[in-house]
């Protein structure tokens, strides 16, 4: 068994990316990422954080405009409007989830197509799917690099995705897809879920439930990518039962210093994707 390392790979990531921010410098041009980030979610303050120390590490300049709980929607929308309008700013971000009285898809379809750091708009999915350039999903994008700096070949594979979210299933599928795996997508209807997983010669899990991926669930063999992101004592737990699952794959990734660190390194390299085409 190998360890997709998102410790080592995302710190390959930031020395190329390092390399670029430095020819910028050089010529007078500073890319900038602003994240709006509304009220007191402790995870999101957490990103959030991880997001501005990744911009100091790189020389990136970084703005947060930290908005209160009850931010009305015209609120919202005047600081995402300030943002489009912003020189400095190359990539922007609203972090979700938002509140519950806020309409996070108004909020998403004003940030301007070229400043979309996350690519979650319409346009850059829509790009996504028809095979087009454009920003993609920080966490499948990351989730790719690190099959490619694996060395693993999708060609022909099969690959099962579980979970569908609009962040991170259904862009991963698009992207396995693309590199001519076959792909399944699996969700909270899926009958016999064991079933298509125990086929994946990739599985990714995207679900939200701490060690739901059990050694069962697994083909012997399988690269195994761990998306989920669960808090139980204080602690980050995958969606995969590491210790059951190890043995039986050739590749899995580690919760945490796995696909967590290559999310933030790829929202940097869309980052600066978008910082070069603005000065180009
Ligand atoms: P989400 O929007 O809640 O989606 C979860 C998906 O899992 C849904 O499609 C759901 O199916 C499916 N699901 C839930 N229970 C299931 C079950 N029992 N059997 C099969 N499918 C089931 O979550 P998300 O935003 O995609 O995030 C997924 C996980 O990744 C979370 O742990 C999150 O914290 C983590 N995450 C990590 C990063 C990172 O940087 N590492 C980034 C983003 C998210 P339905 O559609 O049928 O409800």
């Amino acid at each position: 068994m190998q360890i997709l390392d998102g410790k080592v790979m995302s710190a390959q990531v930031e020395a190329e990316l390092k390399e670029r921010v430095d020819a910028m410098l050089k010529k007078g041009q500073t890319p900038g990422l602003e994240v709006i980030l509304v009220g007191d979610d402790p995870a999101s303050h957490l990103y959030v954080g991880n997001k501005e120390k990744a911009c100091a590490r790189l020389g990136l300049y970084s703005k947060t405009v930290r908005l209160p709980e009850d931010t009305t929607q015209e609120a919202l929308e005047q600081a995402i409007r300030e943002a489009n309008e912003d020189p400095k700013i190359h990539g922007l971000l609203v972090q979700m989830p938002l509140p519950k009285h806020l309409d996070s898809d108004r909020a998403l379809a004003l940030i301007a197509p070229d400043k979309d750091a996350d690519g979650f708009q319409n346009a850059s999915m829509g790009k996504l799917l028809r095979g087009e350039k454009g920003p993609v999903a920080c966490t499948p994008k990351g989730v790719m690099y690190m099959l490619r700096a694996a060395g693993i070949d999708l060609t022909g594979k099969d690959a099962v995705v579980v979970g569908r979210s609009n962040i991170v299933g259904k862009p991963m599928a698009v992207l396995l897809m693309h590199a001519n795996a076959t792909v399944t997508i699996c969700h909270s209807r899926t009958k016999d879920l064991a079933a298509h997983t125990r086929r994946a010669d990739v599985l990714v899990a995207a679900i939200g439930q701490p060690k739901f991926i059990t050694a069962d669930m697994v083909k012997d063999g399988a690269v195994v990518v761990d998306v989920g992101m669960n808090r139980v004592d204080g602690k980050f737990v995958g969606d995969v039962d590491f210790e059951a699952v190890k043995d039986k794959c050739s590749w899995i990734s580690p919760v945490p210093g796995g696909v967590g660190r290559m999310t933030i390194a790829m929202l940097m390299t869309n980052t600066l994707d978008a910082a070069e085409k603005a000065f180009s």
